[in-house]
């Protein structure tokens, strides 16, 4: 598993030095650009793996689908049989990136302009929220703005029960765990009519999250293991990959010396206010790495 490494915090001071200054070193900027280019790009990846369950193989990059089904999250809304449209501008959505929108850039919920981060969050329009309210009404709220035409859409009913539980019943991949024989998902329990296994599914969920497995990668042969892979993302998973995934679109259309110093600033004020988001970009602790964007926007 080579990530890249995050990159050095003595870097990004020099530029701001230099910028400050008026003056842009096109090579510090590239060097810099592209180390958190990389960077994003691993993030980016990551987050896919733990979304979408194929993971790439350590040599090749061939996307290697998971035995043990990653994807029987339901969390926020978490997965692809949570996906809807939105009914405005078509675009698939699931409830939780319209959450995540909102936490990355808070909206009015009345006309839907970006809030004014003072005291409060605070509308061109009038209305007010103190952050804690805003987040509560995140959270509660059944409508909430598209991230993409920022259209109001409704939050999808969860399937129902009913459904899940044929859904399981005819998914070969639902095992009982002692005795291999098929089992089902019903009444909160995963339960086994064979030896009369039965256990909470939030429980079996999670055992299966620490249960390894052997990836062999159908292209060049590779073998590497789950848990291990997993280990070694530690430093680059994220629930809010989409800083990394706005750098990489943008640093690649960059054309000047100026463009490139606005995109790196731009993620380094993304970062700036999101403590545990920075040290996945950046090689130091994050009380220096807060410390040291600050100043940088002083
Ligand atoms: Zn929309
Ligand atoms: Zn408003
Ligand atoms: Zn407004
Ligand atoms: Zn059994
Ligand atoms: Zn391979």
């Amino acid at each position: 598993m080579n990530w890249a490494p995050r990159v050095k915090p003595i870097k990004i001071r020099q530029l701001y030095r230099y910028a400050r200054l008026g003056i842009y070193d096109d090579l510090l900027l590239h060097d810099v650009g592209w180390e958190l280019y990389a960077r994003c790009s691993d993030i980016a990846t990551v987050a896919d793996v733990f979304r979408e369950g194929h993971v790439p193989c350590p040599k090749c990059s061939t996307k290697i689908k998971r035995r043990i089904d990653p994807l029987f999250s339901t969390g926020e809304g978490g997965t692809h049989e949570n996906w809807f449209r939105c009914t405005h501008c078509a675009k698939r959505l699931l409830w939780r990136d319209c959450r995540q929108a909102l936490r990355d850039t808070p909206r009015c919920f009345d006309c839907r302009a970006v809030l004014h981060k003072e005291v409060v969050l605070r509308c061109a329009c009038g209305k007010t929220w103190s952050q804690e309210a805003y987040n509560q009404s995140v959270r509660t709220r059944v409508l909430l703005p598209c991230p993409h035409c920022f259209d109001l859409v409704r939050r999808p009913n969860p399937p129902p029960r009913n459904q899940t539980v044929s859904a399981q019943k005819s998914s070969p991949t639902l095992h009982c765990p002692k005795c291999q024989a098929v089992a089902l998902h019903q009444h909160g329990n995963i339960e086994c009519t064979a030896c009369g296994y039965k256990r909470r599914w939030r429980d079996y969920r999670k055992s299966l999250k620490k249960k390894d497995e052997k990836l062999e990668c159908p292209n060049c042969r590779y073998t590497f293991r789950w848990q291990e892979w997993r280990r070694s993302t530690r430093s680059l998973r994220t629930g809010n990959p989409r800083p990394a995934r706005d750098f990489i679109k943008r640093w690649r259309k960059c054309r000047t010396p100026q463009q490139r110093m606005i995109q790196i600033d731009t993620l380094l004020q993304t970062l700036h206010g999101r403590g545990p988001l920075a040290p996945l970009f950046i090689d130091s602790g994050e009380h220096n790495i807060r410390q040291m964007l600050d100043d940088l926007a002083s």
